[in-house]
């Protein structure tokens, strides 16, 4: 997935490339007077090459930063996941250890939530009763 802004800064990287290629050969012909300037047609070359560098590397770094900070809600999604697992079985070994559950309670089946008489549904995971 690649922001918006690191597709502007590339887009505009290669027009601003293609420009800068005109333009040198404008400012060799504009500079050069009567004889052609190679001199300064490269500078601008390299200097819009430079530029267009500058420009793609801050498109990417976007993306880079984009990236990480996607897989940094991955790992704390996970974590959370991580967590909510390992409180949940904690959670359901206490009101199983105690003396039978209140009249109709019921534990899940598939993750040992303790579930109200009335639920029909688990609280934790949905299953049926
Ligand atoms: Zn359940």
């Amino acid at each position: 997935m690649s922001s918006t802004v690191s597709k502007v800064c590339k887009i505009s990287s290669i027009i601003v490339g293609i420009l800068c290629f005109i333009g040198g050969i404008v400012i060799g012909n504009v500079l050069g007077g009567r004889d052609f300037d190679f001199v300064s047609m490269i500078t601008a070359w390299i200097c819009s090459f430079l530029f267009c560098l500058f420009l793609f590397a801050i498109g990417e770094l976007i993306d880079l930063l984009v990236a990480a900070n996607n897989n940094l809600i991955v790992l704390a999604e996970q974590q959370e996941e991580l967590a909510s697992r390992s409180s949940a079985p904690a959670a359901s070994t206490s009101p199983s250890a105690s003396p039978a559950p209140a009249s109709g309670d019921w534990v899940c089946k598939k993750c040992g939530m303790h579930n109200k008489a009335d639920n029909r549904f688990c609280r934790d995971c949905g299953t049926y009763k």
